[in-house]
């Protein structure tokens, strides 16, 4: 409820004393937190008095990620084991919404209108730019606690995996020494504040629009003091909103909404988290591939920068500042026909999933 604050007499007699008037202003921390609220991400259920979280503005955010103990198909972790994070593929900027859809086939193995629709154009030729823009994209969850908002308790972060915090987070851990304390960053007790250095990008939007959105840039991992053993984290396996799949082709395919069940809620955040375009930055490799580079052969990609790729040869030797139309995608076997059991492994994983946002 907004707090109602009454003028003084002094602030009256300012006035002449006439036309005194009370005014009642609305709480600036009540809007902030109910814009909060309001934000829902399309392709998650998340529970009741969990908000998600999401970087405002340029500068830097403090976080604590908070262990989950992983479900049944948990593609990162075993069933029962404490995690930081769920990996999962989503469709984005589907239908007239431009929504966020998780992908029946990626993430469940069922049959997925929008990977059937895509397979289909691949049978007709169709450009692979247009084929692009249809395949699952890997995001990531991770339960967080915000340690400049302690108020708010565990929050939802959502986001790309390759442009997102996962990817600066995996960075860490890949160049930490074995036993470092980077690599329990998430435990419970013991483990190390995020300090994540966001920046403003800009995009495209699919209609020739553009605007901005936030990125993370730069991570940090200080060591921290607080015990989360008490904190009650929900399983993030169950958090992924499975869509019908007639339902989800009706959208698509008509370009109309789902249903109307979200409100208008769901509209806020489809226009504060915009779908870009095919974007000519979009680096198709995610680190940890195997790549074959016209010089170096067979090399692994260590880090993603700038748009730019950083290899590990067979030798062992770096090779930093590598433009990625240097490199293709490496396939130790001969193609196969593409056929539709195929697809839940894709081996373009690379246009799967890396995504600028
Ligand atoms: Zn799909």
């Amino acid at each position: 409820m907004p707090k109602i604050y009454e003028r003084s007499e002094k602030m009256g007699k300012l006035n002449d004393g006439k036309n005194k008037k009370v005014r009642k202003y609305t709480d600036a921390k009540t809007t902030a937190n109910k814009q909060s609220a309001g934000f829902q991400i399309a392709s998650l259920d998340l529970p009741k008095g969990v908000n998600s979280f999401y970087f405002k503005k340029e500068g830097m955010y403090y976080l604590d990620v908070l262990p989950y103990t992983a479900g049944k198909n948990n593609p990162m972790a075993d069933e029962g084991y404490d995690h930081w994070e769920r990996t999962y593929w989503a469709h984005r900027g589907v239908g007239a919404e431009n929504k966020q859809y998780c992908c029946l086939l990626k993430n469940w193995g069922e049959n997925c209108p929008i990977c059937e629709h895509r397979q289909e154009l691949e049978r007709r030729g169709a450009s692979e730019d247009v084929i692009k823009a249809l395949w699952p994209k890997k995001r990531q969850i991770m339960a967080i606690i915000d340690v400049e908002d302690k108020d708010k308790g565990i929050q939802i972060l959502e986001g790309p995996y390759a442009f997102g915090l996962g990817s600066l987070i995996d960075n860490k851990i890949d160049a930490a020494r074995e036993g470092s304390p980077v690599t329990r960053f998430y435990h419970a007790d013991g483990g190390m504040t995020l300090a994540v250095k966001c920046k403003s990008e800009g995009f495209k939007l699919k209609d020739g629009g553009s605007g901005k959105f936030l990125k993370p840039v730069n991570l940090e991992m200080e060591p921290r003091e607080t015990n989360y053993e008490d904190k009650d984290v929900p399983c993030l396996d169950d958090l992924l909103k499975k869509p019908d799949y007639k339902k989800l082709k009706e959208v698509f395919h008509k370009g109309a909404d789902e249903d109307d069940d979200d409100g208008d809620t769901v509209d806020e955040v489809e226009a504060t988290t915009p779908v870009p375009t095919n974007n000519e930055t979009e680096v198709e490799f995610e680190v940890g591939e195997k790549v074959k580079h016209s010089k170096y052969g067979v090399c692994t990609v260590l880090e993603i920068k700038n748009g730019k790729l950083k290899l590990k040869d067979k030798d062992g030797d770096t090779h930093r500042a590598i433009d990625p139309s240097e490199v293709s995608t490496y396939t130790p076997e001969p193609e196969k026909k593409p056929e539709i059991q195929n697809l839940s492994k894709p081996k373009r994983s690379a246009v799967t999933d890396d995504e600028e946002e």
